[in-house]
Parts: structure tokens; sequence; C-alpha cells
């Protein structure tokens, strides 16, 4: 058993994988270095089209599903059995990088060419599949292709959805799908007995503690929240601080207090104000509202109920007479994935002789999603200091090597189950 999984991993080739990164990166290339492929875009049309390429030179059957999950499939002896489910998405953010989302797709392309080379049959059919829209910056929401083959979205009801441009989803859907004519069609979704997702960390912490494989352990859960803050414009110069509702010095109070509510030693809790909104926005103007977006994250389920639950109540005590409406936008629980693929890609890892350890994923991932239907898990690689959806984005190809070889003896080991 050992052996076959080892001589899976023997398999991946470095140098091959590594220039699937650089011509994948061609495609949506920036000026600067990054890219920018979003979702159903021609930049993601032709990105498509070259996987299917590369999948057919190798005989690979690809097939596409309503809402365009695009699935390459290396056949196993027992076609009829659920298959083992490998890849994550390719479109990118406006200014995203050159790994986020490739990384997965070309890691689990790899592992099939791997496969290939060495003629080693698989019990089960390993499948490698780009995700529509996860990222979620031309389209909302993202994980768009994960959440409707799970079944968490429904395909009719984001159809009317449209980008900035005021194109609607349907009709960038039906260009992608119709960009490549002849691929064959699924419906959406069907059995899986397993995904392994792998993608670069996006955080700094295999980095800092040089290891060069992330056993992801789950996501962490996320509680959002809109607060809109109702003071009284007033004239600048002649209304006394006394009387006035100040709806920034209101808004700045609450925020100050949630900081101190969310203070945690060990620097678990993720808590942020992204976008913060004043009007009218006058020099001389007592601000009359705020708007601001609370985004807290935490693995424990514990920890998001007991500080979550709280923040409505900071913000009533902090309101100086001002009126508050706390409206919660997101709520996910934490997911945890299966204990025996954590186990699974820390034990590769062990025999590979790479350095690993166990890790939560601070953000979201199509994962996230197929984690509901199937036992799934993930693989983390670093990135250079942690940086992700930047042009910046960077990584090793012998980390990006590293981390396909323990996904090609999981991916072994799990397909003979
Ligand atoms: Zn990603």
């Amino acid at each position: 058993m050992v052996t076959s999984q080892a001589r899976a991993a023997a398999g991946i080739d470095e140098a091959r994988l590594w220039q699937r990164h650089v011509a994948m990166a061609r495609l949506g290339a920036r000026s600067d270095g990054g890219v920018n492929r979003q979702a159903l875009s021609d930049e993601d049309i032709a990105a498509r089209r070259t996987l299917i390429g590369w999948a057919e030179a190798r005989g690979f059957a690809c097939a596409v599903d309503p809402i365009g999950n695009l699935f390459v499939r290396r056949a196993g002896t027992e076609p009829g059995l659920p298959p083992v489910l490998t890849g994550s998405h390719l479109d990118s953010q406006p200014t995203g990088g050159k790994f986020d989302g490739a990384y997965g797709v070309l890691a689990g392309f790899e592992v099939l060419e791997a496969l290939e080379d060495l003629k080693l049959p698989t019990r089960r059919s390993i499948e490698a599949v780009a995700w529509t829209n996860e990222e979620g910056s031309r389209f909302q929401p993202g994980a768009m292709g994960s959440a409707a083959f799970v079944g968490r979205m429904q395909l009719p009801a984001l159809l009317d959805h449209v980008d900035r441009a005021g194109v609607r989803l349907g009709d960038a859907l039906q260009a992608t799908l119709a960009a490549t004519p002849d691929l064959a069609r699924r419906g959406l979704g069907f059995d899986v007995a397993a995904y392994v997702e792998a993608h670069i960390e996006q955080g700094p912490l295999l980095e800092a503690e040089r290891k060069v494989i992330g056993a992801v352990t789950g996501i962490q859960g996320s509680r959002w929240f809109a607060v809109e803050v109702k003071g009284e414009e007033a004239h600048a110069g002649t209304t006394p601080l006394k009387i006035r509702k100040d709806a920034l010095k209101a808004a700045m109070s609450m925020i100050g207090a949630l900081e101190t509510l969310m203070q945690d030693d060990s620097d678990t809790v993720r808590f942020t104000v992204g976008r913060f909104e004043v009007s009218p926005n006058s020099p001389n103007t007592v601000p009359g509202q705020v708007f601001f977006t609370i985004d807290f994250r935490h693995p424990d389920p514990a920890v998001l109920s007991r500080l979550g639950d709280r923040i409505e109540a900071v913000c009533r005590e902090h309101a100086r007479g001002c009126a508050v409406t706390v409206t919660p936008t997101f709520d996910a629980p934490p997911i945890q994935f299966a204990r025996d693929i954590v186990q699974a890609v820390g034990g590769a890892a062990a025999r590979l002789g790479l350095p690993h350890m166990d890790i939560f994923s601070g953000a979201f991932h199509d994962a996230k999603f197929i984690a509901e239907i199937a036992p799934t898990g993930m693989i983390f690689v670093p990135c250079e200091r942690g940086i992700s959806h930047n042009p910046a984005e960077n990584a090793k190809p012998s980390d990006l090597a590293a981390g396909a070889r323990v996904l090609a003896e999981v991916l072994a080991e799990l397909a003979e189950k």
C-alpha cells in the first residue's frame, strides 16, 4: 500500500507543474506580474480551453456541468464507483496572483498525469475539477460552482445576477459553455467518494514555522454584520458638543469598544471593519449617519457565539444618544475536515520527509461546500510572506511540487477505498 502511494508521489514532475503555472498565468496576465482572470470572462474561457487541451492530449475525458464546473477524469478500474475529486478554481481577483486557485487545479491535474506516466491504475476514478466563480469578485456570491454542486445555491436564482457592466451571469455562463461546444455535459451534482483541495496558504504561518505542508484541519467560522448609526446633522460652528448626536464619534466609540472585546492574546480572533461610510461627509457638518461593516471570524463555535452575540450590545452601549441598528449579514459555522483525510495528509508528508503541521484555514475555499456532501480535506503550501489576492503573490516551485506529491499519495490512497 505504502509502495503504491509512494510511487504516485514519485511521478510528480516539478518542472512540468511550474510550466503549467507559467502558461496559465499568461491568461489574464497583468503588467505588474499579477493575474486578472475573472469568472466567466474571456480570460477564464481561455484558461478552461487550455486545461481541456492538456487533458485531451493525455486522453483524459472532460465534462462540464450547468454552472460551468469543469471536470477532468482519469478513469479507475471500477469506473462506476463515485470518483475521488480534487481541484480548486481558475478565476482570480481583479488584482490577483498566479497561484490562488490555479495551484489546486494544476496540482490535481499533475497528479492525473503522474499516475498516467507511471501507468498506475486506481480503483476509483480521480477527477480534477475547476469550480466556477470561487472568488465572487465579478459575480456575487463567491464559491458559486461548489455551492451549486452541493445544492447549497440554486442555479436559476443566480442567473440574473449582474456584474458591474450590467452583464447577466446567465449570459456570461452561456458564452462560456458555448466556447467549448463539443465538451460532454453532466448534470449538477453527483456522488463523490472524497475531495482533497490543494491551495496556497494565503497566510504567513507555514513560512514562519518553516513548514512545507499544512494539513488543514478545518475552515474557521464567520459572522458578518452591518451597523447603521443614525445621529443628527448639525452646524459644526454653532452646535454645542453636549447636545450633539454625532454618528461618527459614536461609531468610533463602538469600534474602540469592539477592539477591546475582541482582544485575544493567542491572536486567533479575526476582527475587521472593512467598510466605513460617513454622511454627509462635509467638513462643517456634524456627521448624521455612519454605516460600517464587521467581519468576525474564529475556528471555535463557542467563541463565535460568545463574542459575536456581544456585538450588538456593545454597539448600543456606545451609541452616545444615536440610534443604532446591527444587522447580521452572514453566518457560517466553522467546518471540521474529515479526520482520516487530515491524518492521511500528515502521514504522507511524514513519509515524504516534508516538514508539516496542522493548520486551520482563515479563508473560505470550495472545500467548505464539498465538505457538506463528502469526506473532505485540504493541503496548504507556503506562499511568500503570506501575501495573496495581490499581484505579488508568490510560491516556490519546490513547495508547489511537494504539495502535489502529498496530494498524489492521498488521492491514490483514497481511490483504493
Ligand atoms: Zn482560492
